[in-house]
């Protein structure tokens, strides 16, 4: 087992743990805690993403009240010796999975449309939560009957710091959404939700900021201007991607001395789009990675976003059942080759196919969340509508989901769902 180089106590509060804080905030001056040289290997921790604020529990107000100013807990940062602006910092993923006898449990969660949202939260506006069992890779979960599978584990979150100049540029244009947003909603929007919708961009915020080890003075006004986690952007970051499971290599773009890489927000499992936005099976989970450096990489390949090799070691799964969505919406309005309104059609279709096996739509919304599902932008050329596709891996389930083999309705029970307070 590689030298465990970040380490995390999930019985403890983010700010408090036996080394170095965790840092929940993008800022090219949150300093390096861990050092590595090229070649290096090393283990990594991190606790899931909002730092424990959703326990293993039948409750799901804990999801309705989750405070999001704080996430996303990240390890780190890591300063790659040698590393400089231009390069790119290649990083193996040799290893990943739950921090054993510390934290055997991952959660999913529907955002409340008040705090969060989602997706779907038009059709989901409340809170709902389930609860996994981390068996090693297998998940199954007592909130959704009848699924269990190897889950394809990954980290949705990795990359590096940005530079102040490129800090400045994400602030400027994000800001600049939420400016148009507030003069005329309906241009931003394709399926607008009314006054309770949730923000389009989250601007830089000091409360709930964790900057890792910066002196609290430096720390409070680097945190008025520092980057919130939530979106993936040219460095990497959010980007949620399922297929960055074991054995896959990236390549991030290098923006400040040293790299200053982070890492976290694990999931168990998840389907293309993570679709109820907490939307993986979220856990804390160790990484082991092993360093390295391609000298003006992002010249030398013509990239300025990451770009990675996926690792095979699976799980693989053979037979789906598709849905198709097209980008007209549920109300019959024609989007032009719109593939988010696509994307949510053909989950819809397949949310309203699996209530016909007994599941209520919150627990199918889970399952799509979670279960490794192929999302596909099908077609983009064909005025007026893009085609969607949404592949569901027969081999979650312990029945037969096949449309031959219609077995008719069952009950599977229900997740917790809270009511919104204000909804
Ligand atoms: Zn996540």
């Amino acid at each position: 087992m590689p030298e465990v180089r970040f380490e995390v106590d999930v019985d403890e509060p983010p700010d408090e743990q036996p080394g170095a804080n965790p840092f929940n905030r993008w800022h090219p001056d949150i300093p390096a805690v861990v050092d590595a040289d090229p070649g290096e290997t090393m283990r990594l921790e991190a606790l899931d993403w909002t730092g424990g604020q959703i326990q293993d529990n039948d409750n799901a107000d804990e999801v309705r009240d989750v405070d999001l100013t704080q996430v996303h807990y990240l390890a780190g940062p890591v300063h790659v010796n040698g590393a400089e602006p231009g390069d790119l910092l290649k990083v193996e993923f040799l290893d990943m999975g739950p921090l054993n006898e510390r934290s055997e449990f991952g959660f999913t969660g529907t955002f409340s449309q008040q705090n969060g949202g989602g997706f779907l939260t038009d059709h989901f506006p409340d809170a709902a939560k389930s609860i996994w069992d981390l068996d090693g890779y297998t998940v199954s979960s007592r909130h959704v009957p009848d699924v269990r599978y190897q889950g394809k584990i990954h980290p949705g979150l990795a990359g590096c710091a940005p530079s102040q100049e490129l800090l400045e540029e994400w602030n400027e244009r994000e800001q600049g959404l939420i400016d148009k947003h507030e003069e005329n909603p309906e241009s931003i929007h394709n399926h607008p939700t009314g006054e309770e919708e949730p923000p389009v961009a989250n601007p830089p915020t000091k409360d709930g900021a964790l900057m890792g080890e910066m002196d609290s003075d430096e720390a409070e006004q680097a945190a008025e201007e520092a980057a919130r986690t939530v979106p993936p952007r040219e460095h990497g970051g959010n980007h949620d991607i399922k297929d960055l499971s074991i054995g896959s290599t990236v390549y991030f773009p290098v923006y400040v001395e040293g790299g200053k890489f982070g890492i976290g927000d694990f999931h168990a499992s998840q389907g293309d789009g993570e679709i109820t936005f907490c939307g993986a099976i979220e856990m804390a989970a160790y990484i082991d990675v092993k360093f390295g450096l391609v000298k003006e990489g992002m010249d030398k390949h013509g990239v300025d976003h990451p770009i990675f090799e996926p690792g095979n070691r699976g799980p693989t799964f053979e037979d789906y059942v598709t849905f198709c969505g097209y980008s007209v919406t549920e109300d019959g309005e024609q989007h032009y080759i719109d593939s988010h309104v696509a994307y949510r059609r053909a989950s819809l279709q397949a949310i309203d196919y699996l209530k016909k096996f007994g599941y209520t739509g919150q627990q199918a919304l889970h399952i799509l969340g979670t279960a490794p599902i192929e999302g596909r932008q099908s077609g983009v050329v064909d005025v007026p509508n893009a085609c969607s596709t949404l592949a569901l891996p027969k081999g979650v389930f312990d029945f037969d989901i096949s449309p031959e083999n219609f077995g008719g309705h069952e009950d599977r029970g229900d997740i917790s769902v809270t009511d919104n307070p204000l909804g």
